[in-house]
């Protein structure tokens, strides 16, 4: 089968962990019989200094017109202007809503392996297995009105809207419900239902869906609580769904339960992956930043693009056992003791990105 992929690599680290998904995809390819072509294009940054936006509108048909869309990151202290017209992060915010990729999946596993890698105590770690479904494309992100002014009196002022509809809750919930039907089949919502208008719709939602799945056990949990449940319990949890924001921020706190922002992948979809249709478009991006501190060194972690890739096969292609194949060779990498930098522990061998990516290649 041949496979057409949009590539956009971004800045900073963005091309240094993107080399090695897409290594690792021709890998695949070569094993499998499987054939990936690649379209290259601009996001972020580098977008900016060429057209003045973050992202063109020909990069986003080029995008559309794909399988599915691999991305690096955006962002550098170049473009950090507060003041500036255009913001590397428009790129992303743009390309989330116009392909309409509404459900962002984020996986954290703690690998047996890398116990000690993390800050948090071994006990509390061992066996973190838990994905957060986050709503990407409403809430405070995208609600109108969003501004700042001067008031009469002279002082400053700024709006931002957390603003759902039935829909974008709906849609989100329904694919959080699907993935936890194929897992241990226990959804955990998160809402401020005490305080926020938008979030007592979202509970009153969650609960009207769980009747159509008696299978899986639903609870409702505050964002505070369920931050602080992360940290001391993370073991509670299976399959998590929320807003927006409360999504961005827990995936952050969340990737301290897996070692490192270098193992984290993700994938932005626009439909329900399983169930009847079980392809959907989606863009897939490892959850860490441009980390400009170690561009073009060879030091990035490049597992959480690769296992990026990794997701792109099994929910865009319905390649499940290509997917495995790449986890397995992730895994067997890791357990022969290889590190990048930011995995480094006492008695393991230091890799560099590129040579991470052709252990991980001869692997598969
Ligand atoms: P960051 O994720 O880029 O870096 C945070 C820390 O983690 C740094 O010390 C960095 O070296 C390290 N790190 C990140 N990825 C790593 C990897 N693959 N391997 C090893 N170490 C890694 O976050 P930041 O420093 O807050 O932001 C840097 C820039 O990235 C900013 O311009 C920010 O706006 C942007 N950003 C982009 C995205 C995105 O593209 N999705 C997400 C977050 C931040």
């Amino acid at each position: 089968m041949k496979y057409l992929v949009a590539v956009l690599p971004g800045d900073g680290v963005g091309p240094d962990v993107v080399n090695e998904a897409i290594r690792t995809l021709n890998a695949v390819g070569r094993r499998f019989n499987h054939e990936f072509q690649y379209k290259f294009g601009l996001i972020g940054g580098i977008s900016i200094d060429k057209h003045g936006r973050a992202l063109t509108q020909e990069t986003l048909q080029m995008c559309s017109e794909c399988n599915a869309v691999l991305l690096g990151a955006v962002g550098g202290p170049k473009w950090d202007n507060p003041q500036a017209k255009a913001r590397p992060e428009d790129g992303l915010l743009t390309i989330r809503k116009e392909l309409d990729l509404y459900a962002n999946l984020r996986p954290v596993k703690m690998l047996p392996m890398m116990e000690n890698s993390t800050s948090l105590k071994p006990e509390i770690v061992r066996g973190v297995d838990l994905i957060v479904v986050r709503e990407l494309t409403g809430g405070l992100y995208f609600g109108k009105p969003k501004k700042r002014w001067i008031t009469k009196s002279g002082a400053r002022r700024a709006v931002d809207s957390m603003v759902y509809t039935e829909k974008e809750i709906d849609r989100l919930i329904r694919v959080g419900w699907e993935i936890a039907l194929k897992r241990r089949k226990k959804l955990t919502s998160v809402d401020k239902a005490n305080v926020l208008e938008s979030s007592r719709l979202w509970r009153q939602i969650a609960l009207e869906i769980s009747a159509e799945y008696p299978q899986v056990k639903l609870d409702s949990m505050l964002v505070d609580a369920c931050a602080m449940r992360l940290i001391q319990n993370p073991t509670y949890f299976d399959v998590i769904v929320t807003e927006n924001t409360f999504g961005d921020i827990l995936t952050d706190e969340a990737s301290l339960l897996s070692g490192s922002m270098g193992m984290l992948p993700s994938a932005s979809l626009a439909g329900i992956p399983e169930g009847k249709n079980p392809r959907a478009f989606g863009l897939y991006e490892p959850i860490h930043g441009s980390a400009p501190d170690i561009a073009g060194l060879n030091q990035a972690n490049p597992i959480a693009t690769i296992l990026s890739a990794a997701m792109m096969l099994h929910y865009s292609f319905g390649l499940s056992r290509e997917a495995a194949a790449v986890e397995s060779a992730v895994l067997k990498v890791l357990e022969e003791g290889y590190r990048s930098k930011d995995i480094m522990s006492a008695g393991m061998k230091q890799v560099g990105t590129i040579e991470m990516g052709k252990l991980i290649e001869e692997s598969i």
